[in-house]
């Protein structure tokens, strides 16, 4: 096995009660909370963080903003914003990509070691699962090949059948490299 899945691992969990350096948001364009994983982190840190997403601006499809965690066990919240899926035509593929990308930039440039995505966009915004975790997976291969930090990377999936995708790209990885 390589020593590019070494640095990856898949938890079946929720990503609210990851103590890691910096767990990831699907989040909207808005910044100001929503559902599914959105709604998790902003309920589980607290009123603060809202108060403070609230001074950024928003974010655009793609792009990733980082502020502090509050009452999470993570220190860093990277709010990412998936594409929503609208038949594969409309560049989601590439937007995918570019917020695992940006997520891991913001993540370098902060110093984590230890960063947990959620599956984007696998949710409210329909991204289909296989093709979702397979860019996921892609992503954070070519990224943590080419740099020393973050050292590890989790893909925290609400489920086991989720969790099962990304141990076959995993695997599939392994058999690549
Ligand atoms: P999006 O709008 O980007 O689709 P969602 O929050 O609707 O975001 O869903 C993204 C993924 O996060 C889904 O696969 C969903 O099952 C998962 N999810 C929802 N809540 C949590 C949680 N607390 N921890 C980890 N994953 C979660």
């Amino acid at each position: 096995m390589s020593e590019i899945n070494h640095r990856i691992r898949v938890h079946t969990g929720d990503v609210t009660k990851l103590a890691v350096d910096a767990i990831v948001n699907a989040a909207n364009t808005s910044l100001l909370g929503g559902g599914g994983v959105d709604g998790a982190i902003h309920r589980a840190a607290g009123p603060e963080l809202e108060f403070e997403c609230r001074m950024l601006n928003g974010c655009k499809v793609g792009d990733a903003k980082l502020t502090r965690g509050y009452r999470l066990p993570a220190r860093f919240i990277i709010h990412t914003v998936g594409p929503v899926w609208q038949g594969g035509g409309k560049g989601e593929a590439e937007l995918l990509a570019s917020c695992y990308r940006r997520s891991l930039e913001l993540a370098a440039a902060n110093g984590c070691r230890t960063v947990a995505f959620p599956a984007i966009s696998t949710g409210v915004y329909r991204y289909p699962k296989e093709q979702a975790t397979q860019i996921a997976v892609d992503t954070v291969s070519a990224f943590i090949g080419q740099k020393a930090v973050p050292e590890t990377v989790i893909f925290c999936c609400f489920d086991q059948q989720t969790a099962e995708l990304y141990q076959q790209a995993l695997l599939r990885l392994a058999e690549r490299d």
